[in-house]
């Protein structure tokens, strides 16, 4: 998969290093998992699904281009915002110091609890059951925040949690209202004034942010 994910154009070696080191069959259900290295999302239960793993690539690769983890070589404190099954944590966690995960959906919380003991560095991870849209503002602030959910406006709570030099990168509603495409903010500091730097990326296909807790 991780050869593919390379001809295909991925070629950012810690991110191909991380996607080897994760077991991606041990985060869906075994009935699925002839198909987990198969470059495409799958269904975790609740409706929800486990990223496609070129997308999960590009997104921890474009995460790496932010000011601080430029300068440091890796994501550093890292948000994620939609758990699932916590695939995309434990690939987040060979890659940074520390992985802050918000989940709203109780069982999914579970889940990826279960997937995540069986992992090398799961001290890494913290899971949290609540709704993401507020981030989390006792772990603030994140060098890297990176949501798993698209929705149509950027939660204002994000934005107050990204630390100076720190990257968002974000699937989004697109501004014409048909279909998503990737959304990155950087938080940028010059003489003592922080300002907020938006581009917009390729289209792109996530399960809806929603708000509140099941
Ligand atoms: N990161 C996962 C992708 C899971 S799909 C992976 O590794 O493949 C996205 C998840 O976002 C779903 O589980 C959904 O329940 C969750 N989600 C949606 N809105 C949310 C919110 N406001 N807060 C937290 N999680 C949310």
């Amino acid at each position: 998969m991780v050869q593919r994910l390379q001809q295909e154009g991925l070629s950012d070696e810690r991110v191909l290093q991380a996607l080897i080191t994760v077991p991606r069959h041990e985060f869906v259900d075994s009935a699925l998992a002839i198909q987990a290295y198969e470059d495409t999302s799958l269904p975790i239960g609740h409706g929800q699904t486990i990223s496609k793993p070129s997308v999960v690539g590009r997104m921890i690769a474009m995460l790496f281009g932010g000011a601080t983890a430029r300068q440091q070589g890796r994501l550093g404190r890292v948000l994620e915002i939609g758990t699932g099954c916590g695939y995309q944590a434990a690939v987040l966690a060979e890659l940074s110091r520390q992985v802050v995960s918000i989940e709203r959906l109780r069982p999914l919380h579970d889940k990826a609890r279960l997937n995540l003991a069986k992992m090398r560095s799961p001290s890494q991870i913290r899971l949290i059951y609540g709704d993401g849209r507020l981030g989390h503002s006792q772990a603030a602030p994140f060098d890297s925040i990176i949501a798993a959910a698209g929705g149509e406006d950027l939660p204002p709570a994000w934005l107050a949690q990204l630390a100076p030099g720190g990257r968002l990168i974000a699937p989004m509603v697109s501004p014409g209202g048909r279909g998503q495409i990737l959304v990155v903010i950087d938080h940028l500091v010059e003489s003592g004034v922080s300002r907020f730097v938006r581009t917009e990326h390729e289209a792109v296909l996530f399960v809806p942010l929603k708000s509140g807790v099941m």
